[in-house]
């Protein structure tokens, strides 16, 4: 896939916080960008808004409904912006010729198709949505491989840590361990009887990102940092056992790096995902990204501490299912995300999220489920989904 300037742009998941800080960078770079495409799931004011000052060619909502009421407002402002309905329009406008790169920004296993699906057709994937590697990592990374598409993590661990991955001739093999850093989340001195009582507005208010519910959601269970070290093996071909988890609350040091000669190389800066997302939009290229001088002085202690397995049982989840492979990091990530949605809607604890999972992750061999095709996947998502569901009922 060329990168030749103008780039042409799809965006989904447009309206999220990946998505409106992408077309932030995007907006303050107009001549290398052109967007083709925004997405998003039913919010149809966000993405008018959107299109009235991106006009791109194309836009979808995978809520029907609301994509119907979309289409007459963009009718109704004489705007050119065609409509497209469902997640298969999702699908359909990353396979444009038209588009060659795409932010897959969407929350959850939904974005899994359209990352696939671009994946497949050769783009260069931005991929935000970190849930696809954990349901589908060999699946990603091998269509990846297949197509020559280029992948680039936008999460911020992710891509700090490849910036700091070796460079030209040197190997892999002179990596002696990746080490991604946590803030700990906003119960990170709480005790576990204090959990047990957190609220979802709690939950979300997180100490340094601005970023969507369920993520908030993930990185006050540490589920959020348990992904990440799936995502990591994944991205950066390695086992679990490679990828340690240091607690570092001020979010400056993004992760890093240590080689086997004892250098450690970090990446560091403003929490603002902005410099990932620019990062990876200019890439090899860099472009301004709005982020501010970054003051060293005036930054604090920088402090590190272990993480609290205890406290927080979901990294130990994520790992088990690291090592039990084959569908398990699916059927993790889909029992997550029902306990979060559950948790959201104040029909069970916060500290059920973890208990909820657990249960489902032991409740099937799920280390030997079919996990080679997008269909065998969701099959399993589906499975764990309804499994957690009865589980909390
Ligand atoms: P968000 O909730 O703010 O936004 C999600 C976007 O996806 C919205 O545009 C929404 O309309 C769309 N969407 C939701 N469900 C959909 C569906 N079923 N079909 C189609 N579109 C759907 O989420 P976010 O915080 O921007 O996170 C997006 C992804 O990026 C997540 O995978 C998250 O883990 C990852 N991520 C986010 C951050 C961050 O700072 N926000 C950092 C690292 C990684
Ligand atoms: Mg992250």
């Amino acid at each position: 896939m060329s990168h030749q300037l103008p780039r042409s742009l799809a965006v989904l998941g447009a309206t999220g916080s990946i998505g409106c800080s992408t077309l932030d960078v995007v907006a303050r770079n107009p001549e290398r960008f052109r967007v083709v495409a925004l997405t998003a799931n039913a919010d149809v004011a966000g993405l008018l808004k959107q299109i009235q000052q991106f006009q791109p060619q194309y836009a979808a909502l995978a809520d029907r409904d609301a994509a119907q009421r979309l289409a007459t407002e963009v009718k109704q402002l004489g705007l050119k912006t065609e409509v497209l309905a469902g997640a298969e329009a999702l699908v359909d406008i990353v396979r444009l010729d038209a588009v060659d790169t795409v932010m897959a920004a969407i929350v959850g296993a939904a974005g899994l198709p359209s990352a696939l699906a671009a994946a497949e057709a050769g783009k260069v994937l931005l991929l935000a949505n970190k849930e696809s590697l954990v349901v589908a990592g060999q699946l990603l990374m091998d269509t990846v491989a297949a197509s020559g598409a280029t992948l680039l993590p936008i999460d911020s661990e992710h891509n700090a840590v490849f910036q700091c991955w070796p460079q030209g001739g040197a190997a892999k093999q002179s990596v002696k361990r990746i080490l991604l850093t946590a803030s700990g989340g906003p119960f990170r001195e709480w005790s576990l009887e204090e959990m047990q009582q957190a609220t979802p507005a709690q939950a979300v208010a997180h100490p340094n990102w601005s970023m969507g519910a369920k993520i908030s959601v993930d990185s006050a269970t540490m589920m959020n940092k348990g992904l990440e070290v799936i995502e990591a093996c994944w991205l950066f071909d390695c086992a679990h056992t490679q990828v340690d988890v240091v607690v570092h609350p001020k979010s400056i040091v993004h992760s890093l790096v240590e080689y086997i000669d004892g250098s450690v190389l970090a990446e560091l800066g403003h929490p603002d995902m902005r410099t990932p997302i620019a990062h990876a939009l200019a890439w090899p290229e860099r472009i301004d990204s709005g982020v501010g001088l970054f003051d060293l002085t005036t930054a604090g202690a920088l402090e590190f501490f272990p993480p609290d397995e205890q406290r927080f049982p979901c990294l130990r989840l994520a790992r088990e299912a690291s090592a039990l492979g084959g569908a398990a990091p699916a059927a993790l990530n889909a029992a997550n995300e029902i306990a979060v949605e559950l948790f959201l809607n104040e029909q069970v604890g916060f500290t059920n999220i973890a208990e909820l999972v657990e249960q489902v992750l032991n409740a099937k061999a799920w280390g030997s489920e079919a996990h080679d095709s997008l269909a065998a996947l969701m099959a399993v998502d589906e499975e764990a989904r309804a499994l957690a569901r009865q589980l909390a009922a």
